[in-house]
């Protein structure tokens, strides 16, 4: 398989020191991120709200620069081609966002939206965007006699199928879904996520699915990373995180997740206490204030990515395994 992206080793730090302060303090938003995504798979990201996911979208996109590491396209570093080259590519990285309501200009009809990328990208002739307008509408399942309407004459799924529309104009190789179904409600949340999928088989297009809610990322994800605090925790296929998660934080997760009968598991356990400032980290493994396996190491040594069966990976000293072991694993 194809990998279509590769990030290795991504750090953003935002600075947040007053202007000629001395003492520079900086948020760690992301800090030493790597994983690749190969052609027609979904990764799906998911932790807390701050744990740095949706920068990790924002970093890919362009729209921030990273403080160091690399994210490749197709083998090409997007950090270090020059803009006319970046432009060129843009077309291949799309983005669906979390909100419908603002994602569409208001004072453009539908028609006018989705012919715009169409146009800035020179995807078709001026002469056929109708006729690629009205193919991208019912590619999404709206009418495309709906064209000349404008947003606010649509319901919220409606308008994210034409965000969705209007992502798949440039015929992109990778979309950043951005928590896309979060804003929605629960009635049509299902058809979104059906309808990203019917659209990457027919499509052949990688996503980086980016959400909080555990059981959207099941339906979708084909691998799943889990993210605390700026760092991927554990990562794997979703059996395997699904079936057999391993660290404590994304048992953690699983375990305080919302349920139908809250009084079918008195005894599940409830994530306990807040994230810690991604400013101040705490030192060594920073879910060790939250963890209930914490042992002295914790507070003291920094845990490492690492592969402990198949492509299952974990950061944690509970599976810290001996150099010989790592050498074959790795
Ligand atoms: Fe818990 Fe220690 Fe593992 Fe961190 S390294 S998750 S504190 S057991």
């Amino acid at each position: 398989m194809n990998k279509i992206i590769e990030v290795k080793d991504l750090v953003k730090y935002f600075e947040i020191s007053p202007a000629h302060s001395i003492n520079k303090n900086y948020v760690k938003a992301v800090d030493g991120v790597s994983f690749d995504i190969f052609e027609g798979e979904t990764l799906g990201l998911v932790g807390e709200s701050g744990c740095g996911k949706s920068t990790i979208g924002r970093l890919i996109l362009g729209l921030t620069k990273p403080t160091s590491g690399e994210i490749f396209l197709e083998g090409r570093n997007i950090n270090s081609i020059s803009k006319k080259e970046l432009r060129k590519i843009r077309k291949d990285i799309q983005v669906v966002f979390q909100n419908p309501y603002s994602a569409l200009d208001p004072k453009m009809t539908i028609e006018d939206i989705l012919s715009e990328p169409l146009s800035i990208h020179k995807i078709v002739y001026k002469y056929d965007y109708s006729k690629e307008v009205k193919r991208l509408l019912e590619l999404v399942g709206i009418s495309s006699k709906d064209a000349k309407k404008f947003p606010h004459e649509f319901s919220g799924g409606q308008r994210q199928r034409i965000c969705i529309a209007r992502a798949i104009a440039t015929r992109p190789k990778f979309i950043i879904c951005d928590e896309p179904v979060s804003a929605l409600d629960v009635s049509v949340q299902s058809q979104i996520l059906n309808l990203l999928d019917d659209l990457q088989k027919e499509l052949n297009v990688s996503y980086l699915f980016i959400a909080h809610s555990l059981n959207v990322i099941r339906h979708v994800s084909n691998r799943v990373a889990v993210m605390y605090l700026g760092k991927i925790v554990e990562m794997g296929t979703t059996e395997e995180i699904y079936n057999n998660p391993l660290h404590p934080y994304t048992k953690a997760l699983f375990l305080s997740a919302p349920v139908l009968n809250p009084w079918s598991n008195k005894d599940r356990e409830i994530l306990s206490g807040e994230i810690p400032s991604p400013i101040f980290p705490p030192k060594g493994c920073s879910f060790h204030p939250r963890c209930k396996y914490a042992t002295g190491i914790c507070s003291e040594k920094k845990p490492f990515l690492q592969t402990i069966d198949g492509s299952h990976k974990i950061s944690c000293h509970l599976y810290d395994i001996s150099d010989k072991t790592k050498e074959v694993l790795t």
